[in-house]
């Protein structure tokens, strides 16, 4: 659990020496607590509290890192329960169950439905980002052959299922270097696992019936030196599984209770699709770190893709768009100028619709530091002084040989100050993005 500079303060030295840099103990302290500096500096601090301020540094949940290359995936490290109080670190990581037992050309129909769940939205590229090859069949000949069908075809992380840690074993051979997340179904079975994961150095998923198991089968793991795990959430009623997952989150970091500080992972196996959609939402929420699927359908995964989205955004640190003046289509001197605010939603909710008008135009994309059309104009960041000087800034004059220049209906009342502030014929254009089509077309 993370220290507080005064909970610092009574374990530094308090001599005041300054060898650190800084005049007091108590400044030094302060600056530990918020990471802004190292221990290292302070050359007085003894072995026994230099290793209880380190430990106590850790990040309550660790970090467990799937896969090589461009598609790894990192989980954990988590520090807060709301994500108003900071924000959440790593998005769950969204993945996709595929059985060993479907035929080659199913198994081809799935991958084909797996790769195409990426979607483009508020200018980040989101989607699913695991194949979980599960091994119903039983039959180690089996499972290989269609993990190397998994890997000639995609390159997304994989988790490996099996019941045997012998099939493990010859499918991390396979595997190579993917650092796949290996899965345990039965925590009796937990040390062979963790002897086949720490040989190839692959983490490893292990599922165990409550808070109590999990935390005994952590311990043993940790001090056998095997860290790097995930704990899976036994299947039951969505709210048991809630109740875990909160527990498990709260335990971690409220109460610093390093047995259960791992990321979670909860397989989402419900018959019913739209169930199942629901369940994951309530997952996605609290506090899932992994989540498996078997729907490969777009309706199903985009929502969650986007709610996904909206929860691991930085609360205090709106997604915003560089400001400038982007062409949209085959644009010339005369095609229409909008002006709209740079917050990624607005931003790309008026391009959309722009595109989908077909007219060619300009749009000015103002700094009005990731806020929205009304909130930026209430905050004084989109008036008419403002938008005056984004003009002259961005040489608009240079660009378009007219001088008309819409602005989003909801600002309407501005339209008279701003064409004595800039010199610019104000349209005011439809107040919401969807009537920017019909607007455009009849200029
Ligand atoms: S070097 Fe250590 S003992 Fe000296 S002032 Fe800094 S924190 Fe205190």
């Amino acid at each position: 659990m993370a220290l507080s500079g005064l909970d610092i303060y009574k374990l530094l030295p308090k001599t005041n020496c300054k060898k650190c840099g800084f005049q007091t103990c108590l400044a030094f302290a302060m600056q530990l607590a918020k990471k802004a500096v190292s221990l290292d500096k302070c050359p007085d601090v003894g072995a026994e509290v230099r290793a209880l301020l380190e430990e106590a540094s850790q990040p309550a949940i660790r970090l467990v890192e799937v896969g090589a290359g461009d598609r790894r995936f990192a989980v954990g490290q988590e520090t807060v329960l709301f994500r108003h109080e900071e924000k959440f670190h790593h998005p769950t990581a969204i993945g996709l169950i595929v059985e060993d037992d479907v035929p080659a050309s199913g198994l081809a129909h799935v991958l084909k439905g797996i790769h195409a769940l990426e979607f483009e939205r508020v200018g980040q590229k989101i989607g699913v980002q695991a194949i979980a090859l599960h091994n119903k069949s039983g039959e180690k000949g089996r499972f290989l052959e269609q993990l190397k069908a998994v890997r000639a075809a995609s390159s997304l992380p994989l988790i490996l299922m099996t019941s045997s840690a012998a099939t493990l074993k010859e499918a991390l051979a396979v595997a190579g270097p993917e650092r796949p997340l290996a899965y345990c179904h039965r925590v009796t079975d937990l040390a062979s696992y963790i002897s086949v994961c720490r040989e190839f150095g692959v983490p490893l998923a292990f599922r165990a019936s409550s808070l109590e198991e999990f935390s005994g089968a952590t311990r043993q793991a940790v001090q056998s030196g095997f860290a790097d795990l995930v704990l899976d959430i036994p299947e039951g009623r969505a709210a048991d599984r809630l109740w875990q997952l909160t527990q498990m989150r709260r335990l971690a970091v409220k109460k610093g209770e390093r047995s259960l500080g791992f990321p979670t992972m909860v397989i989402v196996d419900t018959a019913v699709e739209s169930e199942a959609v629901c369940q994951a939402a309530a997952y996605i929420s609290k506090y899932a770190n992994i989540l498996l699927l078997r729907t490969v359908k777009p309706e199903h995964i985009l929502p969650l893709l986007t709610f996904r989205q909206n929860i691991y955004t930085d609360p205090q640190k709106p997604l915003q768009v560089e400001p400038n003046i982007y062409p949209i289509g085959d644009v010339s001197k005369d095609s229409p100028v909008l002006i709209t605010t740079n917050f990624s939603l607005t931003y790309y909710t008026v391009l959309g619709e722009i595109e989908s008008s077909r007219v060619p135009s300009y749009l000015i994309c103002m700094n009005t530091e990731g806020m929205s059309v009304l909130t930026a104009w209430a905050a004084e960041k989109f008036g008419a002084e403002q938008i005056a000087d984004t003009l002259v800034k961005f040489k608009l004059a240079d660009v378009v040989s007219h001088t008309n220049l819409i602005i989003p209906g909801y600002v309407a009342m501005m339209s008279g100050d701003l064409e004595d502030k800039s010199g610019w014929r104000v349209l005011v254009g439809p107040r919401e993005a969807s009537g920017l089509p019909a607007y455009l077309k009849n200029l």
